[in-house]
Parts: C-alpha cells; sequence; structure tokens
C-alpha cells in the first residue's frame, strides 16, 4: 500500500476523471493492471487540500467540515486499503475462474470495443449494486458507513465500509468480459467517484445529464425527503434517468448524513453500528418470515409498512440542523493530527512490508492499529476514559521500542534518527496524559 509512487502528473490528473484512452489501460492479463487506486492517493490528498484553501478563501471552512470528522472518513478509507490489499488476490482468482471455466463470450481484451462495452456494463452493475445497498437492509449495514458522515466533502469520499459485496456484482461480468478489463474498470469506477464528493463545484452544464456529479451526489449523500433512494450511478447518471431514481438537485439546502445520526467518531461504531441494529431487530420481530424481512428489505421497512418503509417517517428538516461536533481543545486537535498522521506512516510502513510479517506479527501489528485509530476516535468524541486508552497505547510503543532495541541491535542501528523522534513523541505524550488519567481517576472516587 505505499503512498510513494511515481506517475507523472498529467496523466495522474485525467485518471482522477476516468479520462483515460483505451489503448493505456488495457492489459492481457489482470498481473500488469496498475493498482490505479494506490496511485491515485496522492491526488486525494492534494485535492482535499485544495478543497480546503477554496473553503478557507469562501469563508466556509467551519460550515464544510471539521477535522475530526476528516480523520474519520480517511480511517475508514485506510480500513478499505488494507482489507482490499488483503481479498484484493481472492477477487481477481474469483474473476479468472469464472471466465476461464464458464466465459460464454470470449471478447478480445486489446480491442476499444471491449474496453467501451466494460465501462458500461461496470457501471450499469454498479447501479443495481448501489441501489441494493440502500433497498437491501444486510447490504446497506456495510454501505451506510459512507453515508455516516453528516459533512459532504471530499474526504467523505474516503469513508469506506471494510466489507461490500459489491465485486459479486462485478464478478457476473467475469462471463463475458476478460479479467483484467474488470479490474481495470472497477478501480477507475472507484476513483470517478471521488472528486463528486464536494460543495465546491455547484453545476457542470450540460455534462449533468449524462455524468454523475457532485451537484448529483450531493442529493445521493442528503437526508431531506426529496433526496432519500435517489441518484445510485457511478460514473454515468443516465442509469437513475432511465430506471426511475432519479432526483435533480432542488434549491431547499441539503442536509447530509443518515436519517438518524450515529454522533460518534469511533471508527469501529461507523463500520458495525448498523449490523448491531438489525440483530437487535431480527430478534426483536415476530415469526420467521418478519425476521427474513429484517435482512432483505429495506433499511426503513417495519411490519405493516412497504418494502422501502414510509417516506413520512424520515424526520423534518429544521434549519439550521445541529450536527454532532465536539468542543476539542485546540492543543488536542493538534495532537490528534499529529499521532493521526504517525498512525497513517505506521500503517504505510506496515503495509509496505506486509508479506514478510508472520500471522502473529500480522495479528498483533493490525490489532494495534485498530486500536491507535479507536483511541483518535475517542479523543475526538472527548471520552472520559481517551486519556486513559492514549497513555495505555504510548506506554505499549515505548515498551515495544524497548524489545525491539533489545532484542534486534542491528534494526536500531538502522532506524536509530527515526526511534528517537518515536521516542520523544510518545515519551512527551505520554507525560500529557499521566496528569489527565490521575485527575479523572480523583474525579471518580469523588
Ligand atoms: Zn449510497
Ligand atoms: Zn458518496
Amino acid at each position: 500500500m505505499s503512498m510513494l509512487q511515481n506517475t507523472d502528473p498529467l496523466t495522474g490528473l485525467r485518471r482522477m476523471f476516468y479520462a483515460v484512452t483505451p489503448n493505456e489501460t488495457s492489459f492481457a492479463t489482470t498481473d500488469e493492471v496498475p493498482d490505479y487506486i494506490n496511485e491515485a492517493i496522492p491526488y486525494f490528498a492534494g485535492a482535499m487540500l485544495l478543497e480546503l484553501i477554496v473553503s478557507i478563501i469562501e469563508g466556509k471552512v467551519d460550515e464544510r467540515g471539521s477535522l475530526a470528522d476528516s480523520i474519520a472518513s480517511v480511517t475508514a478509507g485506510l480500513f478499505m486499503l488494507s482489507m482490499g490489499a488483503m481479498i484484493k488476490g481472492f477477487e481477481i482468482v474469483a474473476f479468472v475462474a469464472i471466465h476461464r471455466h464458464y466465459s460464454l463470450m470470449n471478447l478480445p481484451w486489446d480491442s476499444p470495443w471491449t474496453w467501451i462495452m466494460t465501462f458500461l456494463a461496470l457501471d450499469f452493475m454498479y447501479y443495481w449494486f448501489h441501489r441494493m445497498a440502500h433497498e437491501v437492509n444486510f447490504i446497506w449495514a456495510a454501505h451506510q458507513t459512507h453515508h455516516s458522515s453528516e459533512e459532504f466533502n471530499l474526504a467523505t469520499a474516503l469513508r469506506q465500509p471494510l466489507f461490500e459485496v459489491k465485486w459479486m456484482f462485478n464478478a457476473t461480468l467475469a462471463f463475458f468480459i476478460p479479467p483484467s478489463a474488470i479490474y481495470v474498470h472497477m478501480q477507475f469506477n472507484t476513483i470517478y467517484q471521488f472528486w463528486i464528493h464536494t460543495r465546491v463545484i455547484k453545476s457542470l452544464g450540460p455534462l449533468e445529464y449524462i455524468l454523475n456529479t457532485p451537484s448529483h451526489h450531493r442529493v445521493h449523500h442528503g437526508r431531506n425527503r426529496y433526496c432519500i433512494d435517489k441518484n445510485y450511478g457511478g460514473t454515468l447518471i443516465i442509469w437513475d434517468r432511465l430506471f426511475g431514481t432519479f432526483a435533480a438537485e432542488q434549491d431547499e439546502e441539503v442536509v447530509y448524513g443518515l436519517v438518524h445520526p450515529i454522533q460518534t467518531y469511533d471508527p469501529i461504531t461507523h463500520q458495525l453500528c448498523h449490523m448491531q441494529w438489525m440483530w437487535q431487530q431480527f430478534w426483536l420481530q415476530q415469526g420467521v418470515v418478519n425476521k427474513l424481512y429484517v435482512i432483505l428489505k429495506g433499511p426503513g421497512w417495519e411490519p405493516g409498512k412497504p418494502r422501502l418503509g414510509d417516506i413520512q417517517d424520515i424526520p423534518d428538516i429544521k434549519y439550521p440542523m445541529p450536527k454532532y461536533r465536539t468542543q476539542i481543545p485546540v492543543w488536542c486537535q493538534v495532537y490528534v493530527a499529529i499521532h493521526f498522521l504517525l498512525n497513517v506512516i505506521a500503517m504505510d510502513m506496515y503495509a509496505s512490508k506486509y508479506e514478510m510479517h508472520t500471522a502473529l506479527v500480522a495479528l498483533i501489528g493490525i490489532s494495534f492499529l485498530i486500536y491507535s485509530f479507536t483511541c483518535v476516535g475517542a479523543l475526538c468524541d472527548v471520552k472520559s476514559y481517551a486519556s486513559a486508552m492514549e497513555l495505555i497505547r504510548c506506554v505499549l510503543v515505548l515498551s515495544m521500542d524497548a524489545y525491539i532495541t533489545r532484542s534486534m541491535p542491528d534494526y536500531a542501528v538502522m532506524y536509530y534518527y527515526q526511534l528517537v523522534v518515536l521516542r520523544v513523541a510518545f515519551g512527551l505524550s505520554a507525560l500529557i496524559w499521566i496528569p489527565q488519567v490521575l485527575i479523572n481517576g480523583k474525579k471518580k472516587v469523588a
């Protein structure tokens, strides 16, 4: 998952908008297909910085997002990338196996017509996957993570679920289409959907008829009544126009996020909260049929209601709609930003040597990274136990450092300066949290 890749800037920029030619993006085998999503990461970061600068100039930086919300979104994106790196092999193997043994058509991988057909077919499948993700509760349980932010900015695009069934929809294409072409287009379909998560771009004129745009996607993320279950398209909006799920953006200000916001920055809750709710509903409902309906009907369904629920059950919008925001002291915001970046660097270093780790080291590393991002979430939520969690994390890092330095002296010499920085950062951080933990402990005793 190393984020430092060499792509020439113009090519990198074109890829963000799917502006690539069949000639440069057609391959005989899946092994030859570049990791386009990985190579797009620096462009994602650059675009987010640009969006921040524009928002500062327009005086809307507070209105359009918050540090805690963006960190929560990027954390979900990092989880998804890590999970994607682990399961990518299985997806590709499935595509290749289906195509080799059950293909109904043998399209040439190097024909521009194959490229165009794959582009359309994959976007069509994306529409149906996305529609099912909103209309079938157990698929929504994963997809809701993407909608859990009350903000709508480029960071929101990165807020992705860990587990999705999208690959199963894509796998059906392997009956007709070479796996290398599927793998190329599924990456571009994902990358294209990054830049449409912004409030900075208002309208794209005639392109709004054909393409999925920021305006259409703002509607998709809205919780105003007219926005519910609308605009499922990936790259093209024509599918929504064809199948009756299109809604144009109206003058009424769009309010973003889940119909019932979850009010936390905890990355685990963002992934699992709806699963937990569904589990409770499953056991609450009477009879096998109703239990099955909890899983298979829409998230708004309950006995006696239509399959997708009653639109009148969607809560009214009363402006100004309050958003979930916590009062994080400025020093703590700086602390969170620094430690979040350290987590990202640690994750990148860890993932780049992923194949070298034993199963036990891999498990310890992943658990520790999840714990680290959970600590960041707890600090952003201003939880009373956050200081204790963070102190434990600092002590764990310093203990790991002491163990590695003693058991692997060569390693300690090779990374001498990095380890000095790490010791200073985590040593000072531990000193910050010790008095906080003592104060909180006294408060509890009193
Ligand atoms: Zn959606
Ligand atoms: Zn979105």
